[in-house]
């Protein structure tokens, strides 16, 4: 993990990089050929179901609440189970995920946002950022809370292991069917659908909070992501382990969660006080002004 130097001006840092992409392209190309290799079955589509839930629930409930914003309690063990799912989903590392996660809380859709479409438009928020130089390093300053545990940062470092070896195991065990159906299409589709909710979830969806950012709850997209399109309700109150926050917003991971808390695996889950579902916050909304200047929403709840 390094300092990333203060914000540059040089435009260079915000084009592709496309030498450096060229891993990311390849599992895209392997993922879009694998039904023509070899043909779905209900097997291999079972098997991609699988990948992409332990994918899906890894990063929502570990990178995004837990790690990002310390949304429940666990132990240690079990920090590290949800770090390894998170890591299965090559999204980089869990400090690199949290530092910049909690960076688009701190800046969301203002100047400094990593990721807003809004500023920068939807392909840099999609995907634009991460191809580009511009925030490839970690800002230690933001993650000192995660770089207290040499196994996360070891794993933040070296976290490819985790799908390397994951991927030769469904090789040895059920040949190329298995390593394409159970890796490369359930990652990739797991990237876009993660990815949506930088691009997506700014722009279409309903607001029923009078965030200072674009921020949108979409139904679609809270399926598809286990919860995480209630973003909305995240921007507004960031710090809680469920993001839908009535009866009829499904949110799958908060279900999983409430299960393996049932079981005594997770504890303290945090959950949206009355008066913040009623859209009432203890503190005004902080003006744009406010928030580049380095004021936080939502997170300051959650650290
Ligand atoms: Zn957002
Ligand atoms: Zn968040």
């Amino acid at each position: 993990m390094n300092h990333a130097p203060e914000v540059s001006a040089d435009v260079d840092l915000d084009r592709p990089q496309w030498v450096k992409s060229i891993p990311f392209l390849l599992v895209h190309a392997v993922a879009l050929a694998a039904p023509f290799l070899v043909p779905p079955t209900w097997r291999l589509a079972g098997l991609a179901l699988a990948v992409y839930s332990a994918c899906m629930f890894g990063i929502t409930a570990g990178f995004h609440r837990y790690f990002s914003h310390r949304a429940f309690r666990t132990s240690r063990a079990f920090q590290l189970v949800l770090a390894l799912l998170g890591t299965l989903s090559v999204q980089k590392g869990v400090l690199w995920w949290a530092a910049h996660h909690r960076d688009h809380h701190r800046y969301s859709d203002g100047e400094k946002d990593v990721h807003s479409p809004v500023q920068r438009g939807f392909w840099w928020s999609h995907v634009g950022w991460i191809l580009s130089a511009r925030h490839d390093r970690t800002r230690a300053d933001r993650v000192k809370d995660l770089a207290r545990y040499p196994e996360l940062v070891f794993l933040d470092r070296f976290g490819m292991l985790v799908p390397a070896v994951f991927a030769l195991a469904l090789l040895a065990a059920g040949g190329l069917p298995a390593l394409l159906w159970g890796f490369f299409v359930p990652v990739v589709v797991a990237w876009h659908v993660t990815f949506s909710i930088n691009s997506v979830a700014h722009v279409l969806g309903s607001r029923r909070y009078p965030t200072a950012d674009d921020s949108r709850n979409n139904p679609i997209l809270a399926l598809l992501t286990f919860g995480e399109g209630w973003h909305n309700n995240h921007h507004f109150y960031a710090s809680t382990a469920n993001q839908g926050w009535f009866w009829w917003e499904l949110d799958l991971s908060y279900l999983a969660l409430r299960a393996l808390s049932a079981a005594g695996l997770v504890w303290d889950l945090r959950t949206p006080p009355p008066h913040v579902r009623a859209g009432r916050l203890p503190a005004p909304i902080r003006s744009e002004k406010d928030r580049t200047a380095g004021g936080e929403v939502g997170v300051e709840h959650a650290l």
